[in-house]
């Protein structure tokens, strides 16, 4: 269907560019015609002239000279003609062929737009269906026990609230993702220590409940951006090195280096195979280990966010990671 409308498009796109190269082209050839004749009739009324005097002071005269001279004439200016309408037919050629192929990569980024906006949609209602789809089938089988206790009841009640607040996560994440899209975010002088600190205490009760420390090592450094965005970035970072640092310590650190700042965190977890690298910053990617995909929560959109936060900075995210190895993630920006 989309691959129809693209090919019309082109097609139709194609017409428009080769209607005008054509435009340009009849009109070139038929001045360069109407010059070049009027070249050769003057040329030839010149030689008529110069002739006639010839003729007039050395009778008798040249017969047929007259007749040879129009025809010249004529042959010559067939000859141009025939000569514009071949240039003609090979600009309309070369031209249909340029014209496809330019047409189609005018539509390109539009349709890699419209291919990824159709990826996300469908990754995005994948998604959504999934706690949905456990809701329904929990709440049917438990409509259809007539013998429902109050506690089967209390922990269906527990179950859905779980899925609930998958889905008011990911129904946040997109809306971050939309907003960023959009925001018209601040630029001031924001420390990156400050920055690391709240992103800390959003997330000490949840390291605390899970017995994991949080050392820092933090440089009063500055950077120019959005205090709130810049915060949210860091503590995706923190919420993924708690959640895949296999319950052992992370670190985070600000520093500054080579007129760039950094805000680095890093674990001592299961670590992300080479493989999955490449695709970590991707919409709705999560890599494909069973304890990641079944056992920790999320739905593949916090370093989706991230990095469009560090973009908008004129930042970007580096990753060291291997396998068993834990990860470090440093922010890079540049400083003030
Ligand atoms: P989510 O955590 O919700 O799955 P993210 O976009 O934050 O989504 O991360 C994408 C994927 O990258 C995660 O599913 C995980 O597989 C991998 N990942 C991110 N951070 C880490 C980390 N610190 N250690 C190991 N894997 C990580």
């Amino acid at each position: 269907m989309i691959d129809n409308m693209f090919h019309s498009a082109a097609l139709k796109l194609t017409v428009w560019y080769l209607s005008i190269i054509m435009i340009v082209s009849i009109s070139f050839s038929g001045a360069v015609y109407h010059f070049a004749s009027n070249e050769l009739i003057r040329t030839s009324q010149r030689q008529q002239r110069f002739f006639d005097q010839y003729q007039y002071e050395f009778p008798p005269q040249v017969p047929g000279y007259e007749n040879f001279r129009v025809r010249t004439l004529q042959s010559s200016m067939s000859d141009i003609r025939d000569e514009l309408v071949v240039l003609n037919l090979s600009v309309l050629l070369l031209g249909g062929a340029l014209s496809y192929y330019m047409a189609r990569k005018t539509l390109r980024p539009i349709e890699d737009n419209m291919e990824a906006q159709r990826r996300f949609t469908g990754d995005a209602s994948h998604e959504l269906r999934t706690p949905l789809t456990v809701m329904q089938a929990e709440n049917e089988v438990a409509l259809r026990n007539p013998e429902l206790t109050k506690k089967e009841a209390v922990d269906l009640l527990k179950s859905n609230l779980e899925e609930v607040a998958k889905l008011k996560a990911l129904s946040d994440g997109l809306l971050r993702l939309a907003n960023i899209d959009n925001n018209q975010l601040r630029s001031d002088v924001v420390s990156a220590k400050f920055v690391a600190e709240r992103a800390i205490e959003r997330w000490s009760k949840v390291a605390k409940d899970k017995k994991i420390t949080i050392k820092t090592d933090l440089k009063e450094v500055n950077v120019q951006g959005d205090p709130d965005s810049l915060t949210d970035l860091v503590s995706i970072l923190l919420d993924n090195a708690i959640k895949y640092g296999g319950g052992k310590p992370v670190s985070i650190k600000t520093y500054k280096k080579d007129k760039q700042v950094f805000i680095e965190v890093a674990d001592h977890g299961q670590g992300i195979a080479a493989a999955d690298l490449p695709h970590i910053f991707d919409r709705f990617y999560r890599a494909d280990t069973s304890r990641n995909k079944n056992q920790i929560d999320g739905h593949g959109l916090g370093l989706a966010i991230a990095k469009q936060v560090a973009d908008l900075h004129d930042g970007s995210i580096e990753v060291k990671s291997s396998a068993g190895h834990g990860s470090t993630f440093a922010l890079r920006l540049p400083s003030v």
